[in-house]
């Protein structure tokens, strides 16, 4: 791993070798997160536009000089990212926006973009030598994990809360994982799964506290400017739970700018639900210390109450000349049934909740008709189909006769 040149904390600036620590920074504890220090003039001798042009391996591993994993180490064989980029003329003729653009990451292989930092996570546990890998997850981090754990022969272990929808607890059971259900929220679950790392021999995938993971999530934005030859937006849109995707999409849009691929930086909104908006708040009031609260959202993918990744999730909105938003779950409905009807893409509530974040500041006439806009789809609706029923209502029911469907008709 010549390409790192060392992790460093986020709160205090102190770096250390990769083999030095295995998660936060020893100073700062749980908070102390680790950020990849990447040496960018040797990356630039092995990534080129050149060479990218003519790389067929369409999955995140194509960047792989870019990625904090060993040249040889084995990957896992499912195809993990180069998620379509669709130019969605009709949806943007909705808003009068007719350069926009969705990212369906609902198309990685369990349906959610948490995939592009799993697979990095079971890279790095091979690599370490483990047999069993953790985390703690509303239900599509632990979907991911179990699936790519399945995918490389890990065994997973997995800690979600009661409320976690029964599709993505199917899919735990489905890839053979050994699922432990918290009678409590998330955050709790959470801090049990770290505790429990320190008395078991498993490696942690949880988000915020494994410096790989953002690295896996940064892919998406190097995607997206290479699908648009490496014009950047002007805005990316993207719906914050933790933080760690929006971070995580920082840092890949940072690499690009530091290896001159794109020349500026697009501004980064964050979106999150009404019920559970700490980042929200934080933004408005420029602090970088959150108040925890207790969340309400049917969004269940974004609903956290303590963000884990405030720090970089903070910086990235602030530093790109970005914004945070809230919306109610009434317009991630709405958003549901906009993304379905005009552009055909399902999405679960937390994976609209960006498209409903852009229609927020469209009707308050803050979007320049101009501008070229992404909008990240990070999870499929067939992941919890009761909040795609409450969005659409139920199917219309007759008798089996011609006479009760001219009724109907
Ligand atoms: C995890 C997740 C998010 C939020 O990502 P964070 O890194 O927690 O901010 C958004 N949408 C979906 C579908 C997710 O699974």
């Amino acid at each position: 791993m010549d390409q790192i040149l060392g992790l460093k904390c986020v709160l205090c600036g102190a770096e250390y070798e990769p083999d030095e620590v295995l998660y936060v920074c020893p100073r700062h504890g749980d908070e102390g997160i680790l950020d990849v220090v990447y040496d960018y003039d040797l990356i630039g001798t092995r990534l080129t536009k050149e060479e990218l042009a003519d790389n067929h391996d369409y999955s995140i591993w194509r960047y792989a000089p870019l990625l904090p994993v060993e040249e040889d180490s084995p990957r896992p064989p499912l195809q993990i990212g180069w998620t379509p980029l669709y130019h969605v003329e009709r949806l943007g003729e909705k808003l009068g926006l007719p350069h926009l653009y969705l990212k369906d990451d609902g198309r990685n292989p369990t349906a959610s973009f948490k995939d592009r930092a799993s697979a990095v996570g079971v890279v790095k546990a091979l690599e370490l030598g483990y047999k069993t890998i953790t985390c703690a997850s509303t239900g599509n981090a632990a979907s991911s994990l179990a699936g790519l754990a399945a995918s490389v022969g890990l065994n997973s272990v997995i800690f979600v809360p009661e409320r976690a929808p029964q599709a993505k607890v199917a899919q735990l059971l489905i890839f053979g994982a050994r699922v432990i259900m918290i009678r409590g929220t998330y955050d709790q679950a959470f801090d049990l799964c770290l505790e429990a790392t320190r008395e078991y021999p498993w490696y942690s995938r949880n988000t915020a506290y494994n410096p790989y993971l953002s690295e896996g999530k940064k892919t998406a934005a190097l995607e997206l400017c290479e699908q648009l030859d490496w014009q950047a937006p002007d805005r990316i849109f993207v719906s914050v739970g933790d933080g760690c995707i929006i971070g995580g999409l920082w840092k890949g849009l940072k690499d690009l700018l530091a290896l001159g691929f794109i020349d500026r930086l697009p501004r980064l909104v964050g979106v999150q639900a009404e019920g559970s908006a700490p980042l929200v708040r934080a933004w408005e009031e420029g602090s970088e210390e959150i108040v925890p609260l207790v969340p309400d959202t049917l969004a269940d993918s974004i609903s956290v109450g303590q963000p884990r990744d405030r720090v970089k999730a903070l910086r990235a909105v602030r530093e790109t000349g970005g914004q945070y938003v809230a919306v109610s779950d009434e317009e991630i409905l709405e958003a549901m049934r906009l993304l379905g009807r005009e552009a055909a893409v399902f999405a679960e509530p937390a994976g609209a909740a960006g498209f409903a974040g852009l229609a927020k500041l469209v009707a308050r006439g803050e979007i320049d008709p101009e501008e070229r806009i992404v909008v990240l789809v990070t999870g499929n609706g067939l992941k919890d189909v009761d909040s795609a029923i409450r969005a659409t209502g139920q199917p219309e029911l007759t008798e089996p006769s011609m006479a009760a469907l001219r009724r109907l008709i």
